[in-house]
């Protein structure tokens, strides 16, 4: 199949226009010291960030949340540049086509979005009029527990979840509101004080910071059964907290963020684009034409109160640019590769430094059947195995005998142990048809996508990350999954872009 080409790009600021205030790239130009007070930032006239002019943006990193950014500052008539490090753009959102029969096609990355939720890529499909499809991955969801398969309807029965351990008002709880919507129960009374959903702090609930979500919940009266399903555990003298234990008040302040947009605990309604995620960053890149620089990776960023200079590699040879502002959109396990001078102001270099980064490599199964209809209730798994912690099909749409099967996998495994562990977890008795595995091992396929999502800040850490992760030093502003409130990838990417080009502003009108 070909994959949809992105549509015609409408009218944005001329090129024209914004050469004329355009940026200074000097490709191969000589690196004399100049920086900081030298003369190339006395050259530069100082401008405020809300100035109201046309501004010499650029953003670092083409992924969804540097696309996005760089869009909303052209349409704010801004003269931008995208400084890409790799050969492509999209980032993590990459649709894997080649070597897949029947035109099937499969999102290496970021596969869904939700409804409600994800309001700013929902802007972008109507934008440009996307073609979505709903996906049935998160219905009638199939889940191994503690040694057994359970459907949704077993995990309403008030005898296994007695099994579990959950106490009466628990099961009463779940019978009526569903396996997915515990932690709510116990949540619910608390988040109803967060009025802002980027501030965590001042409700009253600071000191749980300190306690771990799971000693909170105890205390709250909940079960062992429900601290061990909402994901928390009980400390103890023999097993104190650690680092890794989350915080009650990170996962109140999370829960609240949800709460405040009015999205539901679990997310159910998910979609995807027809032809794959990538058409949007597609889009994105044909919009933005000549802006968009590939093999261009920053090396480094000198910045004062008069502009910021960068310094990359354009196709191997040394260039820089003398800007007014620059947004950075790369992971933050990224950036001790790019020298800042000075040096980032002590909190935002704690932040940066301990924001703790998910990688996960995509596992896609080709299937000469669909093996597994009539054989297992729902192809929809959680299965508890690290390998390949949910299942469910991609690209049902296309027509053809093939099916891809997928999920996510540990950073680093083989094809050989994901598909041994599939065939040991899988629920069925029907031997599998599966003639092809796939894994997409991010770091190795793309050295530059390193870290897809933000892990739980660890505990106690809350005031030492938030809400300097996110804030602006000087000139340079900060838009990636990892710097937003709540760490959903292409969510948390276009949000934060948007909060930063907002930050920026647009040119005043004459
Ligand atoms: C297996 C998997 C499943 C996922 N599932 C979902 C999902 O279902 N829904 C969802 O919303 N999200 C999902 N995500 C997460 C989502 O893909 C990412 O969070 C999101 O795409 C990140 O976008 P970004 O622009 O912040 O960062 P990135 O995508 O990491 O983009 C950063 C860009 O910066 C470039 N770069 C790096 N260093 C430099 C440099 N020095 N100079 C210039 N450029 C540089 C990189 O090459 C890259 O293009 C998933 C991710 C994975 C891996």
């Amino acid at each position: 199949m070909t994959p949809p080409s992105p549509p015609v790009p409408k009218a944005l600021p001329s090129r024209r226009h914004l050469l004329e205030n355009g940026a200074r790239f000097v490709a191969g130009a000589s690196l004399a010291p100049f920086w900081p007070g030298g003369s190339a930032a006395a050259e530069a006239e100082p401008k405020s960030p809300h100035a109201g002019k046309s501004q010499r943006i650029i953003v670092i990193g083409g992924g969804m949340a540097g696309l996005t950014c760089a869009h909303e500052l052209v349409e704010r008539g801004h003269d931008v540049t995208v400084l890409e490090a790799s050969r492509r753009t999209g980032g993590h959102v990459k649709t894997l086509r080649e070597g897949l029969p029947d035109g099937l096609d499969a999102d290496a990355g970021a596969e869904h979005f939700t409804r409600p939720g994800y309001d700013h890529y929902w802007k972008y499909v109507g934008k440009f009029d996307l073609p979505v499809l709903p996906w049935k991955r998160r219905r009638d969801i199939y889940r191994h527990i503690d040694g057994g398969w359970y459907t949704e309807a077993q995990l309403s029965d008030g005898k296994v979840l007695q099994r579990f351990g959950f106490h009466d008002r628990e099961i009463d709880y779940l019978r009526e509101h569903g396996w997915t919507e515990l932690a709510s129960l116990y949540f619910d009374l608390h988040t109803k004080r967060f009025t802002d959903e980027y501030q965590p702090f001042g409700v009253g609930l600071d000191d749980l910071d300190g306690i771990t979500l799971g000693d909170w919940l105890t205390k709250e009266g909940a079960s062992d059964a429900a601290v061990r399903f909402c994901g928390g555990r009980r400390t103890s003298a023999d097993k104190p907290a650690t680092r890794n234990d989350v915080s009650a008040l990170f996962r109140l302040w999370q829960a609240a963020a949800v709460r405040l947009r009015g999205l539901p605990n679990f997310k159910r309604e998910v979609f995807h684009l027809k032809g794959g995620n990538q058409l949007l960053p597609d889009t994105f890149t044909g919009l933005l034409g000549d802006r968009v620089r590939k093999n261009s990776p920053v090396k480094a960023i000198l910045h004062d109160d008069h502009g910021v200079k960068v310094r990359y590699l354009e196709n191997g040879r040394q260039a820089e640019v003398l800007v007014d502002q620059v947004v950075l959109c790369v992971s933050p396990l990224l950036l001790s590769t790019i020298k800042v001078t000075p040096a980032w102001p002590k909190e935002k270099a704690y932040a940066l430094a301990n924001v703790a980064m998910g990688m996960q490599s995509r596992v896609l199964f080709q299937s000469r059947t669909a093996f597994w209809k009539d054989d297992v209730p729902s192809i929809n798994l959680e299965t508890g195995n690290s390998l390949m912690s949910l299942v469910y099909q991609t690209a049902e749409e296309v027509e053809g005998e093939s099916c891809l099967l997928m999920g996510s996998g540990r950073p680093a495994q083989s094809p050989e142990e994901t598909l041994a562990a599939f065939r040991q977890f899988y629920p069925g008795k029907a031997a599998d048809t599966i003639e092809k595995v796939v894994v997409h091992q991010w770091w190795k396929e793309e050295p530059t996508c390193f870290g897809c999502e933000r892990l739980p800040f660890a505990l106690g850490e809350l005031a030492k990350l938030w809400p300097h992760l996110i804030t602006p030093v000087g000139r340079i502003h900060f838009a990636g999954a990892a710097f937003d409130n709540l760490p959903w990838g292409m969510d948390a990417a276009t949000r934060s872009a948007n909060r930063v080009a907002e930050q920026i502003g647009g040119v005043a009108k004459a």
